[in-house]
């Protein structure tokens, strides 16, 4: 069972390990010679060319690869498209300065997104001659990434900017920018842009491929002369600065298709505060500025967002993607509201871990443990594993909360590892040896037979003891518990009374119950006189540890390579995990109905999990502005929280009102009803078996034949229990009012016809499963 499982584990592990990271790809070796000469020859187009030299209109080209006229790029519209980015600009600048007033941020380190839409029809990009631009790659398809077809979609830049706060200096900028429309991949279309980060607050940025040397042509894509000068200087840095980091000549990683090239220009959109002018607003925000850097305590509130306005051009797949807002937190306010979401992540992993320990301590007996449907618990520790793993990324991604989130981590590690895979264990060990249990007890009582049995308290008048009609001779009280239930008559418990009972049968305990039928008892996990063999605490920890570890991980491969689907599947995806997630209350429902038991679990346990888990995946259904960008869907997450509420109202209702009030009798295994309804002529019958009638009773209420009180062995104080009186011959007995059917659940009368107080034989059950007066086993609440 095991070997299958873990050849696949390897093989998994195995592909991931050797694949390669890039696909092999022939390089052309170049001799430092060339590479000096290649790199002479660039600079002196980024240094000795000027603004308007670069003119594709007039037929003037630049000699880079991509900037020539035989290349074919569109390089017809990019004028086109700087004027419109101009007219984008004064529309959002009219009647103030950017230069000299400057109410904008001064370093833009920072996450942004927005919605765009394509403008341009698009030119298809089969005009490129691939080959000849960049002979030296060979693309598996020639077919274009990053190609925007669709008319809207959505875009988000991480900036990084080299500025300094306290001034608002040209300095180079990159940024990883994501687009997405409904063909993008799961991540959207990713490209690495730089640029230069003008004193205006614009920003020019342009991805460079072996088949688009943009890095020297950058400064030609400014919109005013001010900004080609100022861009010269800073490329001119940035060029030698990456020069000296790496030797090999410049390439674009992946290769497996070309990619559409793109322009970035985003314009600054002015920060306005009510009753600031702009100089006013400059001062502002400098002041966040730099409290943002170095936290002195400074009453900044809420720091305003970065907001821009962006076009970008595609020069070789001709579309132009324009947005008029984008905009989002700078790094420092984005990390905050990071590590607030972490912290508060753990402090609800703190309360859940919390909550399950007590719930542990409370299920400690064998016979608590096995009311438990630990399949509950592994739906819920696989969805906490996943946190975990998305954890760990988390960690390796980001190393400025490094603490926070290994914390995090850890304590999602303890939690999963620890305690809910313990506890699973805990109940499994104790459940799932119930078949083979009944069944070897089954064998053990037929080879038993000659042994006498023990003569039961009171013989005379005790419910005849469950008889398996299969097994021969006198059957023991002890064993009988451990039958097989499936070999009993299955009729309804609450099957009407039959009034023309044969009368050598005793009279029933309860008023309604199966026709000449027994109680049934489902085996009771405990307190059996045989120690049965279960199959060896080794082998079973060993299948259960890697069963859960194993799902746990296909899991998680299928999730990254659900991350790789488009927006929609993956979100459905997504919905789908979440609504597995939210269904962990089912298999404890099922359970409950099955066993006829109803205080498995704790309700603090039960309301505060369905909180806790709740409220991390909601964030991400209701938060705008999250952390991840992920669209809110608040009817999903209605529906999802709908989900998990009915669960815990099911579960409510079976506490309160009995297990089985929802579902047919009939489908599910007959169990004992802990709470008849008693009959006078039952309680009356000859011996009082029932219970110690208490002789209080005598003096009080003589005459209310409907009242019976009895001593409760357990705590010695009396119960008051309604009886029904004895039914017209041929009538049939009515089922109670609805304040008996509430009376019937504060008492409790065993197979063995001992009444007790519910609460008192409850505590009891939950550290022994005999009756406290005959000790006769009992089956499982
Ligand atoms: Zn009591
Ligand atoms: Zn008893």
């Amino acid at each position: 069972m095991e070997g299958p499982r873990v050849v696949v584990l390897i093989i998994l592990l195995l592909f991931i390990f050797l694949t390669p990271d890039q696909p092999a790809r022939r390089r052309f070796i170049l001799s430092n010679e060339s590479i000096k000469e290649r790199r002479q020859a660039q600079l002196s187009v980024l240094t000795n060319t000027t603004y308007g030299q670069f003119n594709p209109e007039a037929h003037r080209y630049l000699n880079l690869s991509g900037f020539r006229e035989g290349d074919h790029y569109q390089w017809n519209s990019l004028a086109a498209v700087q004027d419109a980015t101009r007219k984008q600009f004064q529309a959002i600048w009219s009647g103030q300065d950017p230069i000299s007033d400057r109410p904008v941020y001064e370093q833009i380190t920072g996450e942004i997104r927005g919605d765009f839409t394509r403008r341009v029809a698009p030119i298809p990009a089969s005009g490129l001659n691939l080959t000849a631009l960049d002979p030296r790659k060979e693309y598996m398809t020639p077919i274009f990434e990053r190609n925007i077809t669709e008319v809207n979609g959505e875009l988000s830049m991480t900036l990084f900017d080299s500025n300094h706060i306290g001034s608002h200096e040209t300095a180079a900028i990159r940024a990883d920018l994501s687009i997405w429309t409904p063909s993008a991949p799961g991540n959207g279309w990713q490209a690495r842009v730089q640029g230069v980060h003008l004193p205006s607050g614009q920003v020019i940025m342009s991805t460079t491929s072996s088949k688009f040397n943009a890095f020297f042509a950058l400064p030609h894509f400014a919109l005013t002369p001010d900004g080609f000068n100022a861009s010269i200087e800073v490329m001119n840095q940035t060029v030698h600065k990456i020069w000296d980091r790496t030797f090999e000549d410049m390439n674009d990683g992946l290769a497996f298709a070309p990619q559409c090239e793109l322009i970035v220009w985003l314009q600054p959109r002015p920060q306005g505060f009510q009753g600031l002018d702009a100089e006013q607003t400059r001062t502002f925000l400098h002041q966040v500025e730099t409290e943002l850097q170095a936290p002195q305590g400074a009453p900044i509130g809420q720091p305003p967002p970065l907001a821009f306005s962006a076009v970008i051009f595609s020069p070789d797949c001709g579309y132009v993607l324009e947005s008029d807002s984008v905009y989002g937190p700078k790094v420092e306010a984005y990390w905050t509201l990071a590590q607030r979401l972490v912290f508060a992540f753990v402090t609800i992993l703190g309360l859940q871990i919390s909550l399950l320990k007590r719930q542990m301590e409370k299920a400690s007996t064998p016979s608590t443990r096995s009311r438990i449907a630990y399949q509950g618990i592994v739906i819920a520790a696989l969805g906490d594993g996943l946190l975990l793993f998305a954890l760990i990324a988390l960690l390796m991604i980001d190393e400025a909360a490094f603490l926070i989130i290994a914390s995090a981590a850890f304590l999602a590690c303890i939690h999963v590892a620890f305690l809910e895979v313990k506890f699973v264990f805990d109940i499994w060990t104790i459940q799932v040896g119930e078949p083979a249990r009944a069944e070897q007890e089954r064998q053990r009582r037929a080879a038993a037979a000659p042994s006498p049995a023990r003569p039961t308290a009171p013989a005379t008048n005790t419910t005849p003891l469950p008889v398996n009609p299969t097994s021969e001779g006198p059957v023991t009280p002890g064993t009988t518990n451990q039958s097989v239930p499936g070999t009993f008559p299955t009729q309804a418990s609450t099957a009407p009374t039959n009034p023309n009972a044969p009368a050598g049968l005793p009279l029933p305990v309860v008023a309604p119950r199966p026709t000449g039928a027994v109680p049934i008892i489902i085996p009771s996990d405990q307190d059996s006189p045989f120690q049965p063999e279960i199959p060896s605490t080794r082998a079973s920890f060993a299948a259960i540890y890697s069963r859960f570890y194993f799902s746990l991980v296909m899991l998680m491969f299928f999730s990254l390579w659900a991350m790789s689907w488009p927006r929609t599947l993956r979100s459905m995806y997504a919905n789908f995990l979440v609504f597995a997630y939210f269904s962990f209350w089912w298999p404890q429902i099922y359970r409950n109905v099955m066993r006829n038991c109803r205080k498995a679990l704790s309700w603090e346990y039960v309301i505060g999990i369905s909180v806790l888990r709740a409220v991390p995946v909601l964030y991400w259904y209701f938060a705008d502005n999250n952390l991840l960008a992920i669209d809110t869907s608040p009817r999903t997450a209605f529906v999802l929280l709908g989900w998990l509420w009915i669960q815990v109202a099911l579960l409510a209702s079976q506490q309160f009102l009995g297990p089985r009030l929802l579902v047919r009798e009939s489908w599910c295994p007959p169990a004992y009803n802990y709470h008849p309804i008693l009959r006078e002529d039952d309680v009356e019958a000859n011996g009082m078996s029932i219970g110690l009638l208490a002789s209080a009773s005598e003096a009080k209420d003589k005459d209310d034949k409907t009242r019976k009180v009895f001593d409760c062995a357990i705590c010695m104080n009396e119960i008051d229990v309604p009886v029904i009186l004895k039914a017209e011959p041929g009538g049939i007995i009515g089922r109670g009012t609805g304040a008996t059917w509430l009376e019937q659940r504060n008492y409790m009368v065993t197979p063995c016809r001992h009444i007790f107080h519910a609460d008192c034989l409850e505590g009891w059950m939950n550290l022994r499963l005999v009756c406290p007066v005959c000790r006769e086993s009992l089956p499982p609440l």
